[in-house]
């Protein structure tokens, strides 16, 4: 039986963050448009209040709008901040609820179809803003619980007692309900955010578990060195460069020399110490584009891209001396030499026979003495002894 893993309380906090913020955005989208709504309550009033009442409420409305689309902008351009702005944005909701409620003040009670029609405005105006909080819906009862309670004393003033009851009771209804809804929609809005957020961080939490499988699945865990599967990888891609740009590039070939005394005398473990130390010599003989892979036991293979047979036998003549030149280790004091064989590839020629060739060098390089460097080719070779 699987189990869904409850949410954390970071998740949590950060899709409230999340929906705080976007309630922000919403809202000045929703602000901006607000002034719409004016019109059509001056379109409805025109005639039959009087003029000056609709200024007064447009005055009233239009300090509320002003003020609190100034405060919402403030608190968007701060951005990363947006979440310890709540009391500003419960402010503005209540502002706006108060806004629209104070209409009842000023245009009620002169036309008893123009006031079911400014209910119908006002129920309107619950229902657009249920959107715009549906991601922060605090802010939302803030606002339409004062848009109630404001149009309800414009309501008990302006009409007589059983309209007002009348309107004070559908309003209620309307807006009870318009809130019970709003709230379970944010319930699912805000987990939508949660749920969002928890796989966009498995997301990154996986494709860093991938690259570093990747990076394992090519990595010598002893040396750090890549391993056989990359150098295969890299060689490929070197042929395809080289086909294309006839470009040559070189490999060498490096085999320590009498290793397994190494290990008969002072045990494997020295032994490894012993091989990561050579591997570590070894990068500092080498240029970032180089490559260097561990190929088996005590050989590795150095990938030299753009190279030729002749400047690869100095890489590799450096290398011999670098290795020779001092103890790899010093407690206890392990010197050690590195035959090496050099290979460069030719037109037409297969990974397959470029290896040979190598192979071939390392074996001259053995037989003529070791702590050599020897090319498959007859070139003349700088190497001897230190
Ligand atoms: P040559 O000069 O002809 O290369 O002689 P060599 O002793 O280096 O070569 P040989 O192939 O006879 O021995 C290689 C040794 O390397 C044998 C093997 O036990 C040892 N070896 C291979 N892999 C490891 C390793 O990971 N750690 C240790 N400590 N030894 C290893
Ligand atoms: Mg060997
Ligand atoms: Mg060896």
């Amino acid at each position: 039986m699987t189990t869904t893993p409850s949410p954390t309380e970071s998740d949590v906090s950060i899709a409230r963050a999340t929906g705080f913020s976007e309630c922000a955005i919403a809202l000045r989208r929703a602000l901006s448009t607000t002034p719409i709504g004016w019109l059509l309550a001056v379109w409805f009033c025109w005639g039959r209040v009087p003029t000056q009442s609709i200024v007064l409420w447009l005055a009233a409305a239009f300090t509320v709008w002003a003020g609190s689309l100034w405060v919402l902008q403030r608190m968007i351009v701060s951005g990363s901040q947006l979440p310890i702005h709540r009391p500003q944005l419960r402010w503005i909701a209540g502002l706006d609820g108060f806004g629209w409620g104070v209409l009842t003040w000023f245009l009620i009670g002169y036309d008893p179809v123009l006031d079911a029609t400014l209910m119908a405005l006002l129920c309107g105006v619950t229902s657009v803003n249920a959107q715009v909080y549906g991601t922060y819906v605090v802010a939302y009862y803030g606002q339409i619980g004062i848009l109630w309670v404001v149009s309800v004393i414009g309501l008990l003033h302006g009409l007589d007692s059983q309209r007002a009851l009348d309107y004070v009771i559908g309003l209620g209804v309307f807006i009870g309900l318009t809130a019970y809804y709003t709230g379970a929609i944010s319930k699912r809005l805000l987990e939508g955010i949660r749920l969002q957020h928890a796989n966009s961080s498995l997301a990154a939490q996986l494709r860093t578990a991938l690259q570093k499988v990747e990076l394992d699945a090519a990595t010598d865990a002893l040396t750090g060195h890549w391993n056989r599967r990359a150098l295969d990888d890299v060689l490929k891609q070197q042929v395809e460069r080289h086909t294309a740009s006839g470009k040559p590039f070189s490999i060498l070939m490096l085999d320590i020399d009498f290793f397994k005394n190494i290990n008969d005398e002072f045990g494997h473990m020295v032994g490894d110490d012993v091989l990561r130390a050579f591997a570590q010599r070894l990068r500092e003989f080498l240029r970032s584009a180089d490559f260097c892979a561990r190929f088996g036991g005590e050989e590795f293979v150095v990938v030299l891209p753009e190279t030729s047979l002749a400047t690869a036998l100095e890489v590799g003549e450096r290398i011999r001396k670098g290795v020779a030149q001092s103890p790899l280790l010093n407690k206890p004091r392990i010197q050690a030499t590195v035959s090496i064989g050099v290979a460069t590839m030719e037109k037409g020629q297969s990974i397959h026979a470029l290896f040979a060739a190598a192979d071939a060098a390392v074996y001259l390089a053995k037989n003529e003495g070791r702590n050599q460097v020897r090319s498959h080719t007859p070139m003349p070779v700088c190497a001897d002894s230190v």
